[in-house]
Protein backbone atom coordinates (compact mmCIF):
# COMPACT_ATOMS: atom_id res chain seq x y z
CA UNK A 1 0.00 0.00 0.00
CA UNK A 2 1.26 3.58 -0.86
CA UNK A 3 2.08 5.51 2.12
CA UNK A 4 1.74 9.34 2.44
CA UNK A 5 5.03 9.15 3.74
CA UNK A 6 6.59 6.66 1.38
CA UNK A 7 9.56 8.60 -0.25
CA UNK A 8 9.05 7.88 -4.03
CA UNK A 9 11.39 7.37 -6.72
CA UNK A 10 12.07 9.91 -9.08
CA UNK A 11 12.48 9.88 -12.72
CA UNK A 12 12.26 12.96 -14.45
CA UNK A 13 11.53 14.12 -18.16
CA UNK A 14 13.53 17.27 -19.51
CA UNK A 15 11.60 18.61 -22.45
CA UNK A 16 11.32 21.87 -23.74
CA UNK A 17 7.61 23.47 -24.89
CA UNK A 18 6.30 19.60 -23.85
CA UNK A 19 4.02 21.26 -21.68
CA UNK A 20 1.22 18.40 -20.58
CA UNK A 21 3.45 15.83 -22.59
CA UNK A 22 0.72 12.82 -22.64
CA UNK A 23 3.79 10.56 -22.07
CA UNK A 24 3.82 11.60 -18.35
CA UNK A 25 0.60 10.00 -17.75
CA UNK A 26 1.21 6.92 -19.47
CA UNK A 27 4.56 6.34 -17.25
CA UNK A 28 2.97 7.06 -14.83
CA UNK A 29 0.30 4.26 -15.55
CA UNK A 30 2.61 1.64 -15.59
CA UNK A 31 4.20 3.02 -11.89
CA UNK A 32 0.46 2.64 -11.01
CA UNK A 33 -0.70 -0.85 -13.05
CA UNK A 34 2.91 -2.08 -11.08
CA UNK A 35 2.19 -0.81 -7.62
CA UNK A 36 5.95 1.25 -7.86
CA UNK A 37 5.71 3.95 -5.49
CA UNK A 38 7.59 5.64 -8.22
CA UNK A 39 6.70 9.46 -10.03
CA UNK A 40 7.48 10.45 -13.55
CA UNK A 41 7.94 14.40 -13.58
CA UNK A 42 7.79 16.52 -16.58
CA UNK A 43 10.31 20.05 -16.23
CA UNK A 44 10.40 22.36 -18.90
CA UNK A 45 14.83 22.67 -19.41
CA UNK A 46 16.07 25.70 -21.62
CA UNK A 47 19.28 24.90 -23.21
CA UNK A 48 21.24 26.91 -20.99
CA UNK A 49 19.70 24.97 -18.03
CA UNK A 50 20.70 21.72 -18.69
CA UNK A 51 24.01 20.98 -17.03
CA UNK A 52 22.52 22.22 -14.14
CA UNK A 53 19.57 20.34 -14.34
CA UNK A 54 21.38 16.82 -14.96
CA UNK A 55 23.53 18.04 -11.83
CA UNK A 56 20.14 18.76 -9.97
CA UNK A 57 19.03 14.93 -10.74
CA UNK A 58 22.04 13.63 -10.04
CA UNK A 59 22.47 15.78 -6.36
CA UNK A 60 18.22 14.69 -6.05
CA UNK A 61 18.93 11.01 -6.21
CA UNK A 62 17.04 10.68 -9.41
CA UNK A 63 16.61 7.25 -11.19
CA UNK A 64 16.74 8.36 -14.52
CA UNK A 65 15.10 10.89 -16.87
CA UNK A 66 14.33 11.08 -20.14
CA UNK A 67 15.86 13.71 -22.84
CA UNK A 68 13.29 14.93 -25.70
CA UNK A 69 14.46 17.85 -27.89
CA UNK A 70 16.39 19.77 -28.18
CA UNK A 71 18.67 17.93 -25.38
CA UNK A 72 19.13 14.24 -27.15
CA UNK A 73 22.61 15.17 -28.11
CA UNK A 74 23.70 17.95 -25.60
CA UNK A 75 23.71 16.32 -22.58
CA UNK A 76 25.81 13.40 -23.98
CA UNK A 77 29.06 15.07 -22.43
CA UNK A 78 27.17 15.73 -19.27
CA UNK A 79 26.71 11.78 -18.78
CA UNK A 80 29.22 8.66 -17.90
CA UNK A 81 28.78 6.63 -20.61
CA UNK A 82 26.83 5.81 -23.32
CA UNK A 83 24.75 2.35 -24.45
CA UNK A 84 25.64 1.02 -27.65
CA UNK A 85 23.35 2.00 -29.24
CA UNK A 86 22.96 5.53 -28.06
CA UNK A 87 27.02 5.71 -29.03
CA UNK A 88 26.09 4.49 -32.61
CA UNK A 89 23.03 6.98 -32.83
CA UNK A 90 24.93 9.56 -31.17
CA UNK A 91 21.56 10.74 -29.69
CA UNK A 92 20.55 10.08 -25.97
CA UNK A 93 16.73 9.63 -24.89
CA UNK A 94 16.99 7.96 -21.63
CA UNK A 95 19.20 8.04 -19.02
CA UNK A 96 19.62 5.20 -16.30
CA UNK A 97 21.76 5.29 -13.09
CA UNK A 98 23.65 2.47 -12.78
CA UNK A 99 25.31 2.61 -9.29
CA UNK A 100 26.60 5.86 -9.10
CA UNK A 101 26.85 6.78 -13.10
CA UNK A 102 24.40 8.23 -15.39
CA UNK A 103 24.52 6.35 -18.09
CA UNK A 104 22.54 7.29 -21.76
CA UNK A 105 20.51 4.80 -23.60
CA UNK A 106 18.51 5.45 -26.83
CA UNK A 107 14.93 3.23 -26.51
CA UNK A 108 13.20 5.31 -29.82
CA UNK A 109 14.99 2.98 -32.20
CA UNK A 110 14.60 -0.35 -29.58
CA UNK A 111 10.80 0.80 -29.71
CA UNK A 112 10.31 1.11 -33.22
CA UNK A 113 11.85 -2.30 -33.18
CA UNK A 114 9.90 -3.89 -31.17
CA UNK A 115 6.75 -2.75 -32.71
CA UNK A 116 8.03 -3.72 -35.94
CA UNK A 117 8.66 -7.23 -34.92
CA UNK A 118 5.13 -7.98 -33.49
CA UNK A 119 4.28 -8.03 -37.61
CA UNK A 120 7.59 -8.52 -39.21
CA UNK A 121 11.08 -9.78 -38.56
CA UNK A 122 13.74 -7.29 -40.24
CA UNK A 123 16.40 -9.67 -40.59
CA UNK A 124 17.17 -10.29 -43.64
CA UNK A 125 14.95 -7.43 -44.76
CA UNK A 126 15.23 -5.01 -47.69
CA UNK A 127 13.98 -1.33 -46.02
CA UNK A 128 13.34 2.33 -47.10
CA UNK A 129 13.18 4.71 -44.66
CA UNK A 130 12.55 8.44 -45.30
CA UNK A 131 14.33 10.85 -42.92
CA UNK A 132 17.99 11.34 -41.56
CA UNK A 133 16.84 13.10 -38.35
CA UNK A 134 17.20 11.84 -34.62
CA UNK A 135 14.11 9.38 -34.99
CA UNK A 136 15.74 7.98 -38.28
CA UNK A 137 19.31 7.37 -36.68
CA UNK A 138 17.98 5.18 -33.97
CA UNK A 139 15.80 3.33 -36.25
CA UNK A 140 18.18 2.89 -38.76
CA UNK A 141 20.86 1.80 -36.33
CA UNK A 142 18.29 -1.00 -34.47
CA UNK A 143 17.15 -2.16 -37.68
CA UNK A 144 20.98 -2.54 -38.67
CA UNK A 145 21.88 -4.23 -35.26
CA UNK A 146 19.24 -7.24 -35.79
CA UNK A 147 20.27 -8.02 -39.16
CA UNK A 148 18.32 -6.00 -42.15
CA UNK A 149 19.36 -6.86 -45.21
CA UNK A 150 20.02 -3.22 -47.04
CA UNK A 151 18.30 0.30 -46.20
CA UNK A 152 18.02 2.74 -48.16
CA UNK A 153 18.14 6.21 -46.98
CA UNK A 154 16.19 9.04 -48.82
CA UNK A 155 16.38 12.49 -47.17
CA UNK A 156 15.66 15.96 -48.50
CA UNK A 157 19.37 17.60 -46.81
CA UNK A 158 22.26 15.64 -48.88
CA UNK A 159 24.95 15.60 -46.18
CA UNK A 160 22.72 14.40 -43.38
CA UNK A 161 21.29 11.62 -45.57
CA UNK A 162 25.44 10.58 -46.12
CA UNK A 163 26.46 11.02 -42.58
CA UNK A 164 23.76 8.55 -41.54
CA UNK A 165 24.29 6.06 -44.35
CA UNK A 166 28.43 6.58 -43.73
CA UNK A 167 27.24 5.80 -40.09
CA UNK A 168 25.10 3.02 -41.22
CA UNK A 169 28.03 1.24 -43.03
CA UNK A 170 31.03 1.68 -41.06
CA UNK A 171 29.86 1.37 -37.19
CA UNK A 172 26.66 -0.80 -37.71
CA UNK A 173 28.31 -2.93 -40.92
CA UNK A 174 24.85 -2.64 -42.71
CA UNK A 175 24.44 -2.27 -46.48
CA UNK A 176 23.14 1.36 -46.86
CA UNK A 177 22.54 3.64 -49.32
CA UNK A 178 21.68 7.08 -50.28
CA UNK A 179 19.05 8.71 -52.15
CA UNK A 180 18.42 12.49 -52.29
CA UNK A 181 14.58 13.13 -52.30
CA UNK A 182 13.60 15.02 -55.30
CA UNK A 183 10.06 14.80 -55.83
CA UNK A 184 7.76 11.93 -55.79
CA UNK A 185 9.87 8.95 -55.01
CA UNK A 186 9.53 5.47 -56.54
CA UNK A 187 9.73 2.24 -54.03
CA UNK A 188 11.84 -0.17 -55.17
CA UNK A 189 9.88 -3.56 -55.99
CA UNK A 190 12.25 -5.80 -53.75
CA UNK A 191 11.26 -3.65 -50.89
CA UNK A 192 9.94 -5.66 -47.83
CA UNK A 193 9.67 -2.33 -45.39
CA UNK A 194 9.26 1.64 -45.79
CA UNK A 195 9.72 4.02 -42.74
CA UNK A 196 8.52 6.83 -42.57
CA UNK A 197 10.96 8.68 -39.98
CA UNK A 198 10.87 12.05 -41.01
CA UNK A 199 8.69 14.63 -39.24
CA UNK A 200 6.36 15.22 -42.52
CA UNK A 201 2.40 14.37 -40.72
CA UNK A 202 3.31 15.25 -37.43
CA UNK A 203 0.44 17.26 -36.01
CA UNK A 204 -0.94 17.15 -39.83
CA UNK A 205 -3.38 14.51 -40.95
CA UNK A 206 -2.80 15.63 -44.41
CA UNK A 207 0.87 16.22 -45.13
CA UNK A 208 1.81 13.98 -48.40
CA UNK A 209 4.89 12.43 -48.01
CA UNK A 210 6.40 12.77 -51.87
CA UNK A 211 6.17 9.34 -52.80
CA UNK A 212 4.78 7.39 -55.80
CA UNK A 213 2.11 5.49 -54.38
CA UNK A 214 1.67 3.14 -56.90
CA UNK A 215 5.06 1.53 -56.11
CA UNK A 216 3.44 0.48 -53.20
CA UNK A 217 2.42 -3.16 -53.06
CA UNK A 218 0.35 -5.50 -50.63
CA UNK A 219 2.91 -7.54 -50.13
CA UNK A 220 5.01 -4.78 -48.16
CA UNK A 221 4.77 -3.40 -44.28
CA UNK A 222 4.74 0.50 -44.52
CA UNK A 223 5.47 2.30 -40.80
CA UNK A 224 5.59 5.40 -39.74
CA UNK A 225 7.34 6.95 -36.54
CA UNK A 226 5.12 9.72 -36.66
CA UNK A 227 2.19 9.34 -33.57
CA UNK A 228 -0.11 12.51 -33.67
CA UNK A 229 -2.33 11.85 -35.72
CA UNK A 230 -1.52 7.68 -35.49
CA UNK A 231 -3.25 7.44 -38.82
CA UNK A 232 -1.24 9.45 -41.08
CA UNK A 233 -1.79 9.95 -44.27
CA UNK A 234 0.77 7.92 -45.91
CA UNK A 235 -0.42 4.78 -43.39
CA UNK A 236 -3.96 5.41 -44.70
CA UNK A 237 -2.73 5.51 -48.44
CA UNK A 238 -1.01 2.33 -47.69
CA UNK A 239 -3.57 0.27 -46.08
CA UNK A 240 -5.93 1.42 -49.33
CA UNK A 241 -2.83 -0.29 -51.04
CA UNK A 242 -3.39 -3.26 -48.85
CA UNK A 243 0.17 -3.26 -47.35
CA UNK A 244 0.25 -3.87 -43.82
CA UNK A 245 0.53 -0.72 -41.49
CA UNK A 246 1.91 0.24 -38.17
CA UNK A 247 1.65 3.35 -36.56
CA UNK A 248 3.90 5.36 -34.89
CA UNK A 249 2.01 5.35 -31.25
CA UNK A 250 3.55 1.44 -30.33
CA UNK A 251 6.84 2.57 -30.88
CA UNK A 252 6.41 5.61 -28.23
CA UNK A 253 4.62 2.84 -25.89
CA UNK A 254 7.53 0.84 -26.37
CA UNK A 255 10.24 2.94 -26.11
CA UNK A 256 8.73 4.39 -22.88
CA UNK A 257 8.19 0.82 -21.71
CA UNK A 258 11.83 -0.39 -22.21
CA UNK A 259 12.83 2.36 -20.27
CA UNK A 260 10.54 2.10 -16.92
CA UNK A 261 11.87 -1.70 -17.28
CA UNK A 262 15.49 -0.02 -17.54
CA UNK A 263 14.93 2.14 -14.36
CA UNK A 264 12.27 0.29 -12.13
CA UNK A 265 13.90 -3.50 -13.72
CA UNK A 266 10.15 -4.38 -13.93
CA UNK A 267 8.97 -5.35 -17.36
CA UNK A 268 5.81 -3.29 -17.66
CA UNK A 269 2.25 -4.00 -19.52
CA UNK A 270 2.51 -2.00 -22.37
CA UNK A 271 -1.43 -2.25 -23.04
CA UNK A 272 -1.95 -0.45 -19.87
CA UNK A 273 0.52 1.53 -20.88
CA UNK A 274 -1.00 2.37 -24.49
CA UNK A 275 -4.25 3.06 -22.79
CA UNK A 276 -3.28 5.57 -20.61
CA UNK A 277 -1.45 7.60 -23.59
CA UNK A 278 -4.75 7.00 -26.00
CA UNK A 279 -6.77 8.76 -23.05
CA UNK A 280 -4.28 11.51 -22.26
CA UNK A 281 -4.10 12.04 -25.98
CA UNK A 282 -7.89 11.97 -26.75
CA UNK A 283 -7.71 9.50 -28.98
P1 LIG B 1 14.55 15.80 -36.87
O1 LIG B 1 14.25 17.25 -36.91
O2 LIG B 1 15.84 15.33 -36.28
O3 LIG B 1 14.49 15.21 -38.39
C1 LIG B 1 13.43 15.52 -39.21
C2 LIG B 1 13.56 14.75 -40.52
O4 LIG B 1 12.40 15.02 -41.30
C3 LIG B 1 14.76 15.15 -41.35
O5 LIG B 1 15.23 14.03 -42.04
C4 LIG B 1 14.16 16.18 -42.30
O6 LIG B 1 14.86 16.29 -43.50
C5 LIG B 1 12.82 15.56 -42.58
N1 LIG B 1 11.83 16.54 -43.01
C6 LIG B 1 11.13 17.41 -42.24
N2 LIG B 1 10.31 18.16 -43.00
C7 LIG B 1 10.50 17.73 -44.28
C8 LIG B 1 9.93 18.10 -45.54
N3 LIG B 1 9.00 19.05 -45.62
N4 LIG B 1 10.34 17.45 -46.64
C9 LIG B 1 11.27 16.47 -46.56
N5 LIG B 1 11.86 16.08 -45.41
C10 LIG B 1 11.47 16.71 -44.29
O7 LIG B 1 13.32 15.12 -36.15
P2 LIG B 1 13.28 13.72 -35.40
O8 LIG B 1 14.03 12.73 -36.20
O9 LIG B 1 13.61 13.89 -33.97
O10 LIG B 1 11.72 13.38 -35.45
C11 LIG B 1 11.12 12.93 -36.64
C12 LIG B 1 9.72 12.45 -36.33
O11 LIG B 1 9.81 11.30 -35.48
C13 LIG B 1 8.87 13.47 -35.58
O12 LIG B 1 7.57 13.46 -36.13
C14 LIG B 1 8.82 12.92 -34.17
O13 LIG B 1 7.64 13.27 -33.49
C15 LIG B 1 8.86 11.43 -34.44
N6 LIG B 1 9.32 10.65 -33.31
C16 LIG B 1 8.50 9.65 -32.89
C17 LIG B 1 8.85 8.88 -31.82
C18 LIG B 1 7.92 7.82 -31.37
O14 LIG B 1 8.16 7.26 -30.29
N7 LIG B 1 6.89 7.48 -32.13
C19 LIG B 1 10.13 9.08 -31.10
C20 LIG B 1 10.94 10.13 -31.66
C21 LIG B 1 10.53 10.89 -32.72
P3 LIG B 1 16.16 17.26 -43.65
O15 LIG B 1 17.31 16.49 -43.09
O16 LIG B 1 16.24 17.48 -45.11
O17 LIG B 1 15.84 18.51 -42.88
Amino acid sequence: MASQNFLHELVGSLSQGAAGNPTVAMVEAAFRHHDLHWRYVNMEVPPAGLADAVRGARAMGFRGFNCSMPHKVAVIPLLDGLGESAALIGAVNCVVRRGEQLIGENTDGKGFLKSLQEICDPRGKNIVMFGAGGAARAVAVEVGLVGAKHITVVNRSEPRGRELVDTLRTKAKLDADFVVWRGDYTVPPATDIVINASSIGLYNADARLALNLDSLKPNMVVADVVFSPPQTRLLRDAAARGCRTLDGLGMLVNQGAIGVQYWTGVNPDAGAMRIALEQAMGL
